[in-house]
Parts: C-alpha cells; structure tokens; sequence
C-alpha cells in the first residue's frame, strides 16, 4: 500500500472501465449530461458482454485470497480508500455537482458522507454463535461471504448509495462489480481508478455502460448476489431476472414518505425543518417526506409558514455558492410544464438547465397521483387531518413502505404513533437521520432485505453450520 499522497488523482477528465485493476477503454463510449448546462460531460465507457464477463472472471479470481483474509486486514483497505477519497475530495465535490446538478455544499456532503460511511462501518465485525458446546460436540454458526456481487446504483446519490454496497461486500469478504447510472457514471468511475491503487486486482471493478449492461449482470451466473437500489418497477425486472440462476438480492426501492403534524407543534421551529426534508437534493431523495399531513387546526399557519421559508431557498446551478436547490438531475425527471396545474414561479432560473421551482400542492385529494406515487423532484403535498385512527390509516394506505415521521412536543405520544406506521424507518421531530451503525429496510413495495451495518454485512453472507463431535 502507498502512502496518502500517492492516491491524489491529477485528472478528472478521462473515465475508464476498471478490470482487474486495469483501467481499460471500450471501442464505444458515451457522454451523461450536466443537468445545470444541458452539455455533455467526458466521455465514459460503453461496455459490452464481454467486459461483463472479464469483470466477473477477475473478480472470481480474487475472491479466495480476499475472502481468507481477517476482517481486520479488510477494514485496514477500506480505511485507505477512505483516506484516499478523502485526500481527493474536491475533485469529487466538482466532478458529483457537474454531473448530479448538487451545489457545492451538498456535493461535499456526500463525499464526506461516503468516507464518513466507510469508517463507521469498518468498525463491524462478524461473529460466530456458538450454539451448543459440550464434552461430546461443538455447533457454532458462521456468515462466510458468497463470493462476486454486483452492486446496481441510481443517480440520486451516485457516490454513498455504491460505497455504501461495496463497503458491506467486500468487509464481508466478496469481491465487487459496481455499476453505476447512465446518467451519473463519472465519479463511480473514478472511484474506481482510485480503488485500482488500494485493493488487490479483481476484488472492486466498475462498469460503466448502457441500459443492457444491468441486465447482464443479473443474468450472469458467475455472480452470486445482486445489490440493487431504484425504482420499484426496475426492482421487479432485477428480482425476476435473479430468479434464474438464484441469485441472492437486495432490493432498495422507492417511497412515498409521509409525516404527520401535531397542533402542539412551534411552526418556527417545525416548518424549516420538513421542508429541508422534503426538498432536500432538489427532491430526490428516497426518504425524502413526499407528502405532509398537518393538522385542520394550523394547517393555514403552516401552509403559509412553508411558502414563505421556500421563496428563501435559492434555485440554481451547481456551481454557484449560493444555491441551495439545484436543478433536478434529468430531463425524464423535470415534469413538463404542460403537466403543471400550476404556473412555476417566473422568477426562477431555468436557462438551458433541468431546473424546476419547488412547489407545495395545497391539500391534494388522497387518490391524485402526487399523493398515490413517488414524486421526484421539488415537489411536496401538503394535506389536512382531524383524526388520528383515520391519518394513520391515509399515511399506511400505499404500496410504499421506506420511511415516515411523527411531529409532535409529545414524544412519546408522537412515538406510539410513529411505531404503528407501515415502514423500515420510522422517525420522531427528524427525518431522514441515517447512520452507518443502523440498517434500513423497506417493507412493502420499497424493497427486501436491509442496508448499511451489521445486518447488511450479513446479507453479503451465507449462513454456515460447523457441528463438530468430539467423541
Ligand atoms: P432505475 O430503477 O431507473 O435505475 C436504477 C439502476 O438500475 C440504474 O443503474 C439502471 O441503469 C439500472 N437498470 C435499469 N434497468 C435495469 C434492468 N432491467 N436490470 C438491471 N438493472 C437495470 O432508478 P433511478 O431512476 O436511477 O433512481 C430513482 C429511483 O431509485 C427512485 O424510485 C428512488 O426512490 C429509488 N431509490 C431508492 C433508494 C433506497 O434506498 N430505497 C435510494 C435511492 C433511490
């Protein structure tokens, strides 16, 4: 291993495949666009079925001298990726704002998040249970690693939501295939280059490439599991295709998160808070809060409370200091304005970029489909209770299941609430908090099985009974 200054990157301008920790080119490339600009960014690879197969054959080659390594031996590579990631930080910053449309200060969130991810959670360890022992037999159970996985990634967190896959994979002891968006795949790309020069041939490889490559992947029977996070209806496709060859997965999906509002609440206080996490990366977030249900007795002071704190919020470029939501990241995503009930706000900044204004849909009906389905962008309903059976009942009543919250200056009475709705997270006077000691798992429609700590380095497992006699 090198030293930290070995790991400065000098360019992030030229994109590779990684294979077997050589940077390789493809006969085809493609271009993804900065949402800010609509102009293209540096070309990137376009592999093709026999890149898949090269990937998967290094990693399967690499996979038995990982997996016999301590965790400890592993978590000390993951440590130098981590102060690699770090030592190159605003290349990372500029490079995720140019192609997601972040802002500056959001763009360095993330980076920060994903080095901040791989250190808290290096600190897990897998242990063995030891469920009988006796002068006659010994019968213990173990997780051992399932050998190559492949991690499918959206563009919404392109950075954290591949790190946070290939840091519970390889910690585990598998070997890595990382494929990243269409739409974001320059910086999966060059935190590849960057693994190159930490982690041993064959065990991290990054694939960039068109809409055929994911399902080669969830084809190919020399991977073991896939870790997927989407769309629900792209979910499906991955969960069926795995289905062939009994392929392991993990399946993170949409939401349409909801939070209730109690009367008692200080509007001062509440309304920055809810909507940070509802406009939050311009809205596209999973777990952002897509629909707010606020009480008939200060649903008007809040609605009013809410508008004015969002005209504060400065829609912009990525590259502007001073913007706090920046464009939504493709044009798929920027609904026409023909399909607006509403006139967007003359005054914000579109130019050629995919920028929306945010917006709040005053009290939609409960079966519009803002309310019914994940909305991505810079919107959020905000709608009106009196009861408490009947909000719980509209809250749960949706095929999503990621995350919700409660508001109230009663806790407890906000978390005997928040426990009866139907989703992996569940939050009091907060959303959206995530840590890499806790694991999140969407119940319903948004997903199977968890990510992020311990639990999730188990889903990278099989289970192994060892039972040994002794007599
Ligand atoms: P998407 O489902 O369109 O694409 C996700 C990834 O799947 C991309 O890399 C894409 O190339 C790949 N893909 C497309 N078709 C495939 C196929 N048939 N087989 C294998 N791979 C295929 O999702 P998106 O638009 O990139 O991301 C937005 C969605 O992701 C939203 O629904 C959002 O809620 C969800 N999301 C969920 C979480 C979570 O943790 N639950 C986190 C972030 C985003």
């Amino acid at each position: 291993m090198g030293s930290v200054a070995d790991y400065k990157l000098e360019d992030f301008q030229t994109f590779y495949n990684l294979i077997n920790n050589e940077l390789t080119t493809t006969t085809r490339t493609r271009h993804a666009t900065n949402p800010s600009t609509n102009t293209p960014l540096p070309a990137v690879p376009v592999s093709t079925s026999e890149d898949v197969d090269r990937a998967v054959a290094a990693a399967q080659a690499a996979f038995p001298a990982w997996r016999d390594l301590t965790q400890n031996d592993r978590a000390a590579y993951l440590l130098r990726f981590a102060d690699a990631i770090q030592a190159n930080k605003e290349g990372f910053a500029k490079l995720l704002g140019e192609e997601t449309g972040k802002p500056p200060q959001s763009a360095a969130v993330e980076v920060w998040l994903i080095e901040d991810h791989i250190r808290g959670t290096v600190v897990h360890r897998l242990t063995e249970e030891v469920i009988e022992d006796t002068d006659e037999k010994r019968f213990i159970l173990r997780h051992v690693p399932l050998g190559v996985g492949a991690g499918i990634i959206p563009w919404n967190f392109p950075m954290t939501l591949g790190v946070v896959k290939l840091c519970s994979a390889l910690l585990a002891g598998n070997t890595f295939i990382w494929k990243p968006s269409p739409y974001t795949p320059n910086t999966a790309l060059k935190l590849g280059e960057l693994g190159a020069r930490i982690f041993p041939a064959g065990v991290l490889n990054v694939l960039s490439g068109e809409e055929d490559l994911g399902p080669w992947l969830t084809a190919h029977p020399g991977i073991a599991k896939i870790s997927f996070t989407g769309s629900v209806a792209t979910g499906k496709k991955v969960m069926q295709a795995c289905a062939a060859t009994l392929k392991r997965v993990t399946l993170e999906l949409g939401g349409n998160d909801a939070a209730i509002v109690y009367p008692d609440v200080d509007l001062a206080t509440v309304v920055p808070k809810i909507v940070f996490n509802a406009l939050v990366n311009s809205g596209q977030v999973c777990i952002a809060i897509k629909r707010v249900y606020v009480h008939e007795q200060i649903y008007d002071a809040f609605l009013a409370a809410m508008m004015a704190f969002v005209q504060t919020m400065k829609v912009g470029p990525s590259d502007d200091p001073t913007t706090v939501l920046g464009p939504v990241q493709n044009s798929m995503h920027a609904i026409p304005a023909d399909k607006l009930s509403f006139k967007p706000d003359a005054t914000t900044k579109t130019d050629a970029g995919f920028f929306l204004p945010p917006t709040i849909i005053d009290n939609p009906p409960d079966d519009s489909q803002i309310v019914a389905d994940e909305q991505f962008g810079l919107i959020v309903s905000l709608l009106k209770w009196s009861d408490e059976e009947d909000v719980l009942r509209r809250v749960n009543a949706t095929l999503f299941g990621l995350g919700g919250s409660v508001w109230s200056k009663d806790v407890q009475r906000a978390e005997k609430m928040a426990r009866r709705m139907e989703a992996g997270t569940v939050w009091v006077n907060t959303h959206l908090e995530c840590g890499a000691n806790g694991s999140y798992a969407g119940h319903k429609n948004s997903g199977i099985g968890a990510e992020c700590g311990l639990l999730s380095i188990k889903e990278w497992c099989n289970l192994q009974g060892v039972y040994v006699r002794k007599d």
